[in-house]
């Protein structure tokens, strides 16, 4: 059998019966738009990610776009982000009409840099030509960002934060989730993410009931909301009344059925996960750069990401195995054209340069069996004594 990069369909397998009668439900219901799976995934997803409040959403796009519209976000306004990152969590601040302002990572977990986005905010300032506003810190490859680190500047500086925990769901940083130092934490249920449904999905997390209130508002086109109605009286249903520009972007039933079903196993597939990664670093001790994980962070492994000159080399000859692998992200967000124009922190971004020519990401998934793992070691093991 075909090495699979991502196995989706042995997790399939393994939620059986119950996950194909939970879809079936909903087709059978007909409640297929916010149906009461809705409410209970949303519910579940809180207790799972100790958020107060959270918000099922149409996509991780959506779910990064609908804070920055709640607190008004917009033309003349900044937002820092890495560029060594999947490019919707850049794409955002154009579509609001703000702009993007890009910081480098740290060269061993590729996460943002905490110093280079002080300095980015101060040389902002200095400029005069944009208002910073936001920070958006990504969880990359599945482990949390310095969050104590960079919750500290952007207080500093009076910025709300972002988690965009895309790729990162589920994990922690001394025991706490993302939320807990940033204002809101965003997630993607694109299937191939640690947490992904069948189609896509995404959910906001915060932690004020008046910001959630408005995201629901946002949610389906700006619709009027408790706050909107408290102490008012109307003389028709106010259900049609809207308040603000809003947007659909409301996840399928479907999809909350499904992830109701995958939470149940989710806990055991990190740690399943975390297996897969520690035995990756002792097969692979000596032979290529292995991930370093934050200290205290518990990372969920969206990617295991090696570090090596030979890449192509390296590629070529796990291909030629039948072993997959991938590049992420071969070319940083603000070396791509329609990006090329948005501010970078001082100094530019020489460590996402220098690491977008050397990365590559193996096989990696809670149901990685030993002996294909051994493989995958093995034909890396040649290839790099082979060179040496
Ligand atoms: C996947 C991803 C997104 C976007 O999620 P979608 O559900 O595909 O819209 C945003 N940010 C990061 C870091 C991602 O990996």
């Amino acid at each position: 059998m075909a090495i699979a990069f991502i196995d989706l369909q042995t997790q399939r397998a393994r939620l059986g019966q119950p996950l194909e009668d939970a879809i079936l439900k909903v087709v059978r219901s007909g409640a297929y738009v916010m149906g009461p799976e809705i409410a209970a995934f949303e519910k579940a997803l809180g207790e799972f990610g100790r958020a107060p409040f959270v918000l099922s959403c149409g996509s991780g796009t959506e779910a990064l776009i609908l804070p920055l519209m709640a607190w008004g976000i917009g033309p003349g306004d900044a937002v820092f982000c890495p560029s060594f990152t999947f490019a919707a969590t850049a794409e955002v601040m154009p579509l609001v009409g703000a702009s993007p302002v890009f910081v480098d990572v740290l060269p061993d977990t590729y996460n943002m840099d905490p110093a280079h986005l002080d300095a980015a905010i101060e040389a902002v300032k200095a400029k005069g030509e944009l208002t910073p506003k936001a920070v958006i810190a990504v969880d990359l490859f599945g482990q949390p960002a310095d969050y104590p680190a960079i919750s500290a500047v952007a207080k500093k500086h009076g910025l709300k934060l972002i988690s965009d925990s895309a790729q990162g769901f589920g994990c922690t940083l001394n025991g706490e989730h993302p939320l807990h130092w940033a204002d809101v934490a965003t997630t993607s249920f694109f299937p191939a993410k640690p947490l992904g449904c069948y189609g896509d999905g995404g959910a906001v997390l915060c932690k004020d009931e008046r910001l959630h209130d408005l995201l629901v508002s946002l949610r389906v086109h700006g619709q009027a909301v408790k706050s909107d109605i408290e102490g008012r009286t109307f003389d028709h249903d106010p259900k049609y009344l809207n308040m603000r520009i809003g947007m659909n972007s409301r996840m399928d039933t479907i999809q909350a059925a499904v992830l109701l079903q995958k939470l149940t196993i989710f806990a055991d597939e990190i740690a399943a996960r975390n297996r897969v990664a520690d035995r990756y670093a002792e097969g692979l001790k000596g032979a290529v750069k292995t991930p370093k994980v934050i200290d205290g962070g518990v990372s969920v492994w969206a990617q295991y990401t090696i570090e090596t000159d030979d890449r192509d080399g390296l590629i070529a000859a796990l291909r030629a195995k039948e072993i997959p692998s991938a590049v992420y992200y071969p070319i940083p967000i603000h070396r791509q054209g329609v990006y090329s124009g948005y501010p970078q922190g001082p100094g530019g971004l020489p460590v996402t340069d220098a690491k977008a020519e050397v990365v590559m990401s193996l096989p990696m998934h809670p149901y990685l069996e030993a002996d294909v793992q051994d493989q995958i070691i093995a034909a890396i093991r040649a290839h790099v004594g082979k060179n040496a």
